[in-house]
């Protein structure tokens, strides 16, 4: 369901006729003021998690578990939780991709053997 509020396209967030950002309900108010007060202080607050390599599918897997506890107990607003989600998806890709150029380098030497053994005709 999309929120009641004029031009806003945002999905409702459960149990409420608007979304996030304009949610009446007082627990959600308070939550959006607690999360936009962390985001002004951005910098000076101690990162909720440590830095840590992301070289595979299962640590993207970890990284999106976090964000969504995270932000299902609004330590994250929408807007963090979208940013994170959008670079975990552009590190999969490249994950993917970094795989696919690693088993196609191994195939080559494969055929590059071969050729190598061949008598030449
Ligand atoms: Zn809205």
């Amino acid at each position: 369901m999309l929120c009641k509020r004029p031009n806003c396209n945002a999905y409702t967030i459960k149990n409420d006729e608007f979304c996030y950002w304009h949610s009446k309900n007082p627990e959600i108010i308070r939550a959006r003021t607690e999360a936009s007060s962390k985001g002004g202080k951005a910098g000076k607050n101690k990162p909720l998690r440590e830095d840590k390599p992301i070289e595979s599918i299962t640590d993207i897997r970890q990284i999106m578990t976090e964000t969504i506890n995270d932000l299902r107990a609004f330590r994250i607003d929408p807007t963090q939780a979208r940013a994170i989600n959008s670079m975990c998806s552009n590190m999969l890709k490249i994950i993917e991709i970094c795989d696919l150029v690693l088993r196609l380098e191994a195939l080559e030497g494969i055929v590059e053997n071969i050729q190598d053994q061949e008598p030449d005709i």
